[in-house]
């Protein structure tokens, strides 16, 4: 059977009942490959992490959740019922699944050590006594009580916070809490869950 390049390219375009490529039906496959992708997801909903719009999206997990699945995300969509964005995602969000399904995500704490040229992975029990250790040296060493016109100011001016987009306000009330009480006034963040 001789099939033009044209007659082709329509034949796979058409979609719906009584598709037909080189003689066989292909309309059961389709519906079935149309179904299957979220059939048998969890849906988890979330946050958009990168920028201050905050829309609702719904991640698709595959796995049951049982002891020796390893839960795999299959897609991420746009929540319908969210007030913000009513189901749409920006092209940024609509990429959301290669955020969470990357080989370059990061997983564990990293540390660059004074002159290295590289980061290398620590475990997190390391990582949180460094921090401590060096959150301690520097409020120590930039501690000011009085400022230049001998006023009680009680601030650490050697430190700064920064927060993520996806903390919530719960969150951000301990962090403000914390760093304040460290006499931090350097803080930022993204204050919108
Ligand atoms: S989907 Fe786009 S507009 Fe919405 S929060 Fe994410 S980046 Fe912002």
């Amino acid at each position: 059977m001789e099939i033009s390049r044209r007659a082709f390219i329509q034949g796979t375009l058409i979609g719906g009942a009584g598709l037909s490529v080189f003689g066989f039906d292909v309309t059961p496959v389709l519906a079935q490959a149309r179904t299957l992708k979220i059939s048998r997801t969890t849906e988890t909903r979330s946050t958009c992490p990168y920028c201050s719009v905050s829309c609702g999206v719904i991640i698709h997990t595959l796995g049951d959740k049982a002891k020796n699945a390893v839960p795999q995300v299959v897609h991420v969509e746009g929540d319908p019922d969210h007030p913000i964005n009513r189901g749409t995602l920006c092209p940024k969000g609509a990429s959301l699944e290669q955020d969470i399904v990357n080989p370059r995500r990061l997983l564990k704490p990293q540390v660059r050590r004074p002159g290295s040229d590289r980061w290398d992975d620590i475990p997190w029990d390391q990582a949180l006594d460094e921090i401590s250790r060096w959150v301690k040296k520097t409020r120590d060493a930039t501690f000011l009580e009085k400022d230049a016109r001998g006023r009680t100011v009680n601030r650490c001016e050697g430190i700064a916070f920064t927060g993520g987009c996806t903390d919530t306000n719960e969150f951000n009330y301990l962090v403000v809490k914390t760093m304040r009480s460290l006499g931090v006034c350097y803080l930022e963040n993204q204050a919108r869950v």
